[in-house]
């Protein structure tokens, strides 16, 4: 089954951290550009089976919810959709109101992912977020008045004068609301980020290394006690309520990308459409390719994919399904190299599998670096 993801590149500020593809929201252009993804849309379709939809952005929320619906409409006629197929928005708190969710439901979305970053006001300013913790506690609480049963809220660690009290006091927020999904990310704050010069100017810090390590596992315990189920580095959920469209990105699946800069993978070849939202625009009209990339992956590259992306999940890499797919015998090729990782209760090897411990999660990448390796034939 296929995964769809939809981008959609508008904001109606750009935040301080921000390394997205995305840019000012500006109506008119986003009237172009929805006429553009419907095209791109029809194009590609060729009636393959389908099981979710993932609207990501930028923020997708700013769109009007009869246009949401258009775009899922081509999607069913261009795709073969399943009928119980996972259709989420991403949303940002600001954008909520009443009638905008009710009718996004209406439209077909059934699930809602809300940045919402963090609870705590002073943490959010740093950021130069739209919304307050109370705008983001009203959101959840309209998302389920319109009826969303599966509500992912999103937080970022490791903030700019954040301690490791204050990013537990919103994971606590977070588990008193109760979503039915939760991602935590580690702030990345890529060079040229305009957070960085805020805090040079302000004198703001983050706390040492060892302080996000508790961060990380303090988050997840709590998220533990609270009945979620992690299944990801990152990702946690209530049983059965897992991403199934990230899954597809973490289980060697396929999914196509539409809109500027999304990228595509299948049947062993990766595109990435072109990144700007006006160029797109012009490529659509002109009846030309969006494609500014196009690769067969090798089997290397396949593979060394397969691996990392499984390992981040914590049900690991199932070493039947990696020999069965690209014919490597993982524990008999990589095992001596493996071996330190699993002593060290980083890693454990059941004979069938490989998995990270969530102690070995913190230092995933270490693990991952022993599989850049000899190639693959
Ligand atoms: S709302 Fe999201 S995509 Fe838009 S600028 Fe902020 S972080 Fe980036």
């Amino acid at each position: 089954m296929l995964g769809l993801y939809v981008h959609i590149p508008f904001c109606s500020a750009i935040c301080n951290y921000c390394n997205f593809n995305r840019g000012l929201f500006d109506a008119d252009q986003k009237t172009r550009y929805v006429g553009a993804l419907l095209t791109e849309i029809t194009r590609k379709g060729d009636g393959s089976p389908a099981d979710t939809i993932f609207f990501g952005g930028g923020t997708p929320s700013l769109l009007d919810p009869s246009e949401i619906g258009t775009i899922i409409d081509a999607c069913r006629t261009s795709f073969a959709l399943t009928a119980d197929a996972e259709i989420t928005l991403e949303a940002n708190p600001e954008t909520a109101t009443r009638d905008r969710l009710r009718a996004f439901r209406e439209a077909g979305v059934n699930r809602l992912s809300f940045g919402v970053q963090s609870f705590r006001d002073d943490e959010l300013l740093r950021l130069s977020r739209l919304h307050s913790a109370a705008r983001a506690r009203e959101a959840f609480q309209l998302a389920r008045e319109a009826g969303f049963d599966n509500v992912s809220l999103d937080l970022m660690m490791w903030l700019p004068q954040q301690s490791v009290e204050q990013w537990l006091s919103s994971v606590d927020a977070l588990i008193a609301l109760g979503p039915d999904h939760a991602s935590l990310y580690l702030l990345e704050i890529y060079p040229n980020a305009p957070l960085r010069d805020a805090m040079a100017r302000s004198k703001w810090s983050l706390a040492p290394d060892d302080d996000a390590a508790e961060m990380y596992l303090g988050a997840m315990a709590r998220l533990d006690d609270a009945g979620y189920i992690q299944y990801e580095i990152s990702n946690v959920s209530k049983r059965g309520l897992e991403s199934r469209h990230n899954l597809k990105y973490w289980r060697d699946g396929e999914w196509l990308g539409f809109g500027c800069g999304a990228h595509s993978t299948r049947r062993g070849i990766r595109e990435k459409n072109i990144a700007s939202t006006e160029d797109y625009i012009a490529a659509i009209g002109a009846g030309r390719s969006v494609e500014s990339d196009r690769r067969v992956l090798t089997a290397q590259e396949r593979f060394e994919e397969a691996v990392f992306t499984q390992l981040r999940l914590t049900e690991g890499v199932d070493l039947a399904a990696i020999r069965e797919r690209y014919g490597v015998d993982v524990w008999e090729r990589y095992g001596d190299d493996l071996h330190p990782f699993v002593d060290q209760r980083m890693l454990i090897y059941d004979g069938g599998a490989i998995r990270l411990t969530r102690d070995g999660m913190l230092l995933a990448n270490e693990v991952m670096s022993v599989f850049i390796g000899p190639p693959v034939r």
